[in-house]
């Protein structure tokens, strides 16, 4: 499985905000961001990025399309070669391409299993689903990266619901809200993909119309 080898707290660092992708962590005091909010590096604290207040004004046209792509790369835990290939699917796809590269990686399975309420951040999600312990429609699944479409179901594998971890899931998974594109029947530890979620439904920190510009020019 491809995966982002950095520690995880300095892309947070680097983007100058938080991106909250290790779970409950990232809303204790524990927080890297919270301690260190400038990039990482010898330059960190006087470099252009560094802190949440650096102001951003003298940036180019490329240098902020560039972030916005690298922010939703990194929330969403995709390398740079299949992100270029969600792009280019959107491309061709009818409707507004920005959208539909963002509904693209909200319909990934790690994504989903995250957004369920299965797993504290999408990386653990990826692990639990590379570990095997979901089903999609009733077949076994270690494929993070599969993209569900409406009616799709996933399910905590039978063999999987006897471990530690999922007996606690039903309880752990209703403390965490789930998406009403989504169906979840906690209790169940399953979920049911109703439809592709809209724009008002996903991250509005993120920038699709940079991103596309990003790639237009190139
Ligand atoms: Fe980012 Fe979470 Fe690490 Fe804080 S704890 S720096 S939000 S990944």
């Amino acid at each position: 499985m491809a995966k982002t080898l950095s520690p995880v707290c300095k892309l947070c660092r680097r983007e100058g905000e938080k991106l909250y992708l290790k779970g409950e962590r990232c809303f204790t005091p524990k927080c890297a961001f919270e301690k260190r909010s400038f990039a990482p590096g010898q330059h960190g604290k006087s470099g252009s990025r560094g802190g949440r207040n650096a102001s951003r004004t003298g940036q180019s046209d490329f240098s902020r399309q560039l972030r916005a792509k690298q922010k939703a790369r990194r929330i969403y835990g995709v390398l740079e070669r299949q992100f270029r290939r969600y792009y280019e699917t959107a491309l061709h796809r009818h409707g507004l391409t920005g959208l539909t590269l963002l509904q693209i990686l909200e319909s990934r399975l790690d994504n989903v299993v995250f957004r369920l309420g299965f797993a504290s951040s999408r990386s653990q999600a990826r692990m639990m689903v590379t570990h095997g312990h979901f089903t999609v429609n009733g077949r076994r699944t270690d494929i993070p990266s599969m993209l569900l479409s409406e009616g799709d179901q996933i399910t905590v594998r039978e063999g999987s619901q006897s471990l530690t971890y999922f007996k606690a899931l039903p309880d752990l998974a209703e403390k965490r809200s789930s998406p009403s594109w989504l169906n979840r029947d906690a209790k169940k530890m399953a979920g049911t993909v109703s439809r592709l979620p809209e724009r008002m439904e996903i991250d509005g920190s993120l920038s699709e119309q940079l991103i596309v510009e990003y790639y237009s020019r190139r």
